[in-house]
């Protein structure tokens, strides 16, 4: 990283402020002003009344009242103006390049969406950063480089170690994935490949990111019973690799775990008190989405690819030992102990089963609607090549708990759906309206600057995107408009596909992209870099 550019930006900044007052001969003008705004600036400061005056792409002015002139005026009639909000966890590239207005994130206030979690991304990255360059879409897009992509590539989907040379051409690829712009290093370390990781491992393809000034973020090993050692393992990532670590889609699954956020958060605290910089992030709801066969299969059977994991299933004692890890996979872990717990989000051998629950789909398979019927209908929906799910598992207590937490950040997790097809989890539409629906308005859980917070500078400063995620002036003008009475999540698991409500105006990059119901033609979205490519 250019280590002088933020004394560059300060300078411009001084110099900026200095010779402003003195260019003002001539009334000023804007491309966009609005005015009544309630400023809720992104900090966690309480709202202030103001205008907000915008030239290009950034924010120009902000004052109780501005005069001058501006091409176009947008009254916000004292509703509160936020920074547009930051995704840190999506799967945006499931969709963006077919819906690149991303209207399930725009119509939140979301502007900027960051890809490549869990362990997964495109390598090389380069080449899938260009591409979304050239896309002209509504919304910002940054990316991780996952850890999981990376050892698929090099050491394929083997449950080993890696070899010396295996671990410097992941450290290299990692280095690559840096200069070509990522943020950090993502792990899944619940998925194949990168289950099969040792920590010290991760540690050392961490430690690469941490030096390109980038941080870790971890879907983690075990959010059910080893949730703890979960926690302390990415913890120690942090701490070993020197670098900023982070739980992402922090949750505590399974019945006989609930309760347990009290110890992982106080892990974080721990943490954070001897100078670990870790953080969380999550989404409000009591349900998780990931693949049937990742949820409730165990890892071991899933090793070497699809057709070693169907050898198994054709090896009538191997599968008899599968469907004892599934039975118990739905029984006490991601199932939630009923197979009408699970439901299904997509398949694509089958799509008339989305929708369905596993109890539902043991009786079109003429099973019994036990947690012995429901395995083999898991194990069969994993021979047919698989569905993504929807696992009720989660407890609304430990859910407010880590929302409280003041480290803890907003992600949604989500994707950019097909408007209408499927029943993808409704947190791609829903997420941060939901936030301030139900866990500001309605339940008082979070005060509405805080619950801004956590979804703008709070991600801004973890993604070192220092030009974004408050409102003030020099910053990008990335801005949501928004109702606090009437802002709220419209999507259900039943009825997935509708859009936030209470969400007026949504600007990204000085250009609006949303008004009076509607998408505009602009496509001023932008590539985010991360610290080892910024210009
Ligand atoms: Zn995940």
């Amino acid at each position: 990283m250019n280590r002088r550019q933020p004394i560059a930006f300060a300078a411009f900044l001084f110099v900026f402020a200095i010779c402003t007052p003195f260019m003002r001969a001539q009334p000023t003008s804007y491309d966009l002003l609005i005015r009544n705004a309630r400023i809720v600036d992104g900090s966690g400061s309480p709202w202030y009344r103001g205008d907000i005056g915008i030239r290009a792409d950034r924010i120009a002015a902000i004052a109780a009242s501005l005069t001058g002139t501006a091409a176009r005026t947008v009254d916000a009639r004292g509703q509160i103006v936020a920074p547009g909000f930051i995704d840190i966890h999506t799967h945006a590239r499931r969709g963006v390049f077919d819906v690149p207005t991303a209207d399930n994130y725009i119509r939140q206030g979301v502007t900027t969406l960051i890809e490549g979690p869990d362990g997964s991304s495109p390598l090389p990255i380069a080449d899938f950063l260009a591409r979304l360059a050239s896309l002209p879409k509504s919304v910002n897009i940054g990316t991780f480089v996952g850890q999981g992509s990376i050892r698929e590539a090099i050491v394929g989907s083997a449950d080993r170690a890696a070899t010396a040379d295996e671990r410097a051409k992941m450290r290299a690829l990692v280095e690559q994935g840096m200069k070509d712009g990522a943020f950090g290093l993502s792990t899944g370390l619940f998925y194949v490949p990168g289950t099969f990781t040792p920590t010290e491992e991760v540690v050392d393809l961490a430690a690469v990111a941490g030096r390109f000034g980038g941080m870790h973020i971890s879907h983690m090993r075990d959010e059910a019973a080893k949730v703890l050692d979960s926690v302390r393992e990415t913890i120690a990532i942090g701490e070993n690799g020197r670098l900023p670590t982070q739980i992402t889609h922090h949750k505590i699954i399974g019945r006989p775990n609930w309760g347990r956020s009290v110890e992982t958060l106080k892990l974080v605290d721990e943490a954070r008190g001897r100078g670990v910089d870790a953080t969380i992030d999550q989404y409000p709801y009591t349900a998780s989405s990931t693949s049937i066969q990742s949820a409730l299969l165990p890892a071991w059977a899933l090793e070497g690819g699809r057709s070693r994991m169907l050898d198994r299933l054709r090896d009538a004692v191997t599968r008899g030992r599968i469907r004892t890890e599934t039975i118990r996979l739905i029984d006490t872990e991601r199932g939630g102990g009923d197979p009408r717990n699970v439901g299904i989000a997509s398949c694509d051998f089958d799509r008339s089963l989305a929708g369905k629950n596993l109890a539902e789909i043991a009786r079109l398979r003429s099973l019994p609607e036990t947690l012995e019927g429901a395995a083999d209908a898991t194990l069969w929906i994993a021979e047919q090549g698989g569905c993504q799910g929807i696992f009720h598992a989660i407890a609304e207590e430990d859910l407010e708990r880590i929302l409280r937490h003041p480290a803890t950040m907003i992600g949604s997790d989500g994707e950019v759906p097909i408007f209408g097809r499927a029943q993808p989890h409704p947190r791609s539409y829903g997420t941060f309206v939901r936030v301030l629906a139900v866990y500001v308005r309605e339940r008082g859980i979070l005060t509405m600057p805080d619950a801004i917070r956590r979804m703008t500078s709070f991600p801004a400063q973890r993604l070192g995107l220092h030009d974004r995620g408050l409102l003030r002036p020099g910053m990008k003008a990335d801005i949501v408009i928004f109702d606090p009475a009437t802002v709220r999540d419209a999507a259900t698991y039943e009825r997935p596909h509708q859009y936030a409500e209470g969400v007026g105006v949504v600007i990204t990059n000085g250009q609006v992209v949303f008004a009076d119901g509607a998408m505009t033609a602009a496509r001023p979205g932008a590539v985010l870099y991360g610290p080892a490519r910024r210009e």
